[in-house]
Order: structure tokens, then sequence, then C-alpha cells
């Protein structure tokens, strides 16, 4: 199987993948690990692999059928989540029961994702048991759950575990950098160390906030123009939500000084903000902010106690 694309936990990989391309890849298959270390993922390159038609190193991700997959709409790749209502209660999984019976659409073989199994009742899995114990044949059932004892043991015992953990925080930071190739290397980075390397909170962090981050940012901007102390320090003490929120927001507090200066000389900017300021300060008390906020934001790179920076940024950048 080619899992290559999966990034860090080696040895679960290399198990799969050698059980894959042996033939003993379980008809049944748990991954458990903490949300956001790829269970979802690696259950959907599995389910692809199912129905690859690639001679080898499935999933090709070119075939009709790795592409229908792709797109969410592979007629034998079925897909539930514990976290939508009614998704995985008994009655569905008596249907999935039923329909697993029937042999595949197009495919050599279906896949069942049961998603978010931690949802899943002890009747539900009491149903689910039924289709363990006499597997149909052709079909895969791989299920994700946060921790595998979340379910019941006589479950446990009739599906392989596969467990994943989060990666290195270099290695999900390269990993996410190829996914938002947008976002500022540096920051991904400095995000991937936050989140101890896990790369869907990685991810999720970078993108949420974003437009918050930005707001902030130019609030600060008006109120270090404005010189007013107490605006100031309301809202440097926002940055003390988390470190990576403050990062982002320097980074666009660095961003926007810089723009402050470039119209300051008549250069064209895009901030309209900028623009404005740079009419109404004057050159000395915008080399000095943009000074204190480039200070500001070597500063927080280091390990500095997030409501102390807050305190010191709103002192700095009174100009
Ligand atoms: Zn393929």
């Amino acid at each position: 199987m080619k899992l290559s694309e999966f990034v860090s936990n080696d040895r679960t990989v290399e198990e799969i993948s050698y059980a894959a391309d042996n033939g003993t890849l379980p008809h049944a298959i748990l991954i458990e690990g903490a949300p956001g270390t790829g269970k979802r993922t690696l259950a959907d390159i599995i389910s692809r692999a199912a129905v690859c038609t690639a001679d080898h190193e499935k999933p090709c991700e070119t075939c009709p059928d790795c592409l229908k997959a792709l797109h969410g709409n592979h007629p034998d790749i079925f897909t539930a989540d514990g976290n939508n209502s009614g998704e995985l209660s008994v009655d569905a999984i008596r249907r999935i029961r039923t329909d697993a019976y029937i042999k595949p659409n197009e495919a050599a073989k279906k896949a069942y994702i049961l998603n978010g199994c931690d949802k899943m009742l002890t009747q539900a899995q009491n149903a689910f048991l039924k289709i363990l114990e006499e597997p149909p044949a052709n079909v895969i059932f791989i299920m994700t759950v946060t921790s595998a004892n979340m379910l019941l043991p006589t479950v446990r015992s009739r599906v392989r575990l596969y467990s994943l953990y989060p990666a290195d925080p270099g290695a999900a930071a390269a990993y996410v950098s190829r996914m938002l190739p947008d976002m500022p290397y540096e920051a991904v980075a400095e995000c991937a160390v936050q989140c101890v390397g896990n790369i869907g909170k990685t991810i999720e962090t970078l993108q949420s906030g974003g437009e918050e981050s930005a707001k902030l940012a130019e609030d600060i901007i008006r109120a270090a123009f404005k010189s007013s102390e107490y605006d100031l320090l309301v809202l440097t003490s926002k940055l003390c939500r988390d470190r990576f929120f403050a990062v982002r927001t320097l980074d666009n507090l660095v961003e926007l000084s810089s723009q402050c200066v470039k119209a300051s000389v008549g250069a064209a900017v895009s901030s309209e903000l900028a623009s404005d300021i740079s009419k109404r300060i004057s050159k000395r008390r915008l080399l000095l902010l943009t000074d204190n906020i480039s200070r500001a934001r070597k500063i927080i790179s280091t390990n500095v106690n997030l409501n102390f920076f807050g305190t010191w940024l709103s002192s700095v950048l009174k100009v």
C-alpha cells in the first residue's frame, strides 16, 4: 500500500503496508488516536486502496476508482460518523449489515469507514459484533476512535488495532506547509511546536482566528497611533489567548507597520488604514513604532510569559 504521504507513525504505516501488500490486511481495522493525529486520513487511504484498480502501490490516486473516492462519490466506499446523529445507531448498523452482504457495485471490494466510534452505543456495538462474527466476503471495515477502550472488549478482540501518535513537530510543520502553501513557514513551524506535532490541531489553529488576529492588529495600530494607554492595554491583553494567536497578531502588526512606512514615503499600499495613519503620524514616531513592533515579534518567539508580554507591548507602543 502506498502510504508515503502519511506523516510519521512509521511503524504503524509499515505494518499496514506490509499486511496490504501480502494480502493479510484483516477485514476489520480499528484506528485509535487523539483528535488530529490522522485517523480519518489513514482510513480514507486504506479505503481508496481497497477500490483502486492499479496493479501495485495502491491507492494510485489516478485510476477512475481512486478519483471517484477522492471526490467522495465512490459507490463502494461508505462513510458514517458517530458524531452525526443516528449515523452509527443500531438501525444504521443493521442497514450496514444488510448492505455489506451485497456484492460490490464497481470495485473488487467494499470499504466501510466508521468514524467517531466513541459515540457508538453498546447496543449498536453489539449489532456490529454480529457482522464481525460472520464477516461478508470482499469487505473491509475501518473504524476510528480516540481510544480503543471506548469499545466493548468483544468488538476489540475481533478487529486489528493500529494506534496513531502526534508527529515530530518538524515533520508536522513540513507536511502542514505543503497543505497550506500560502502560510509563512515560520508561522507554521511555530504553530506545529505549540501543537506538539499534532497535525490536525496545527491546521485548525492556523486556519482559525486569522480574521480575528488581523482585526486585533489593526485595532492595536489604531490605539498606538492615538497613544491611548487604556485601549492599548485592553487590546494587547487579548494576546494572552494562546501563543500562536499572539505570534500571528504580531506578524500582522509587522506587516501593517511596514505598510505604514511604505505609505509614508509615497509608495502605494493595500491597507487603507496604513495609508491613513502614515499621513497623520510623524516619521520619527512611525519608525519608533515599527522598531518596537519588530522587537516584540522577536520576543514572542521566545518562551516569554504572555501576560507580561501584553503589558510590556502596550507600554512600548505608546510612542
Ligand atoms: Zn487507483
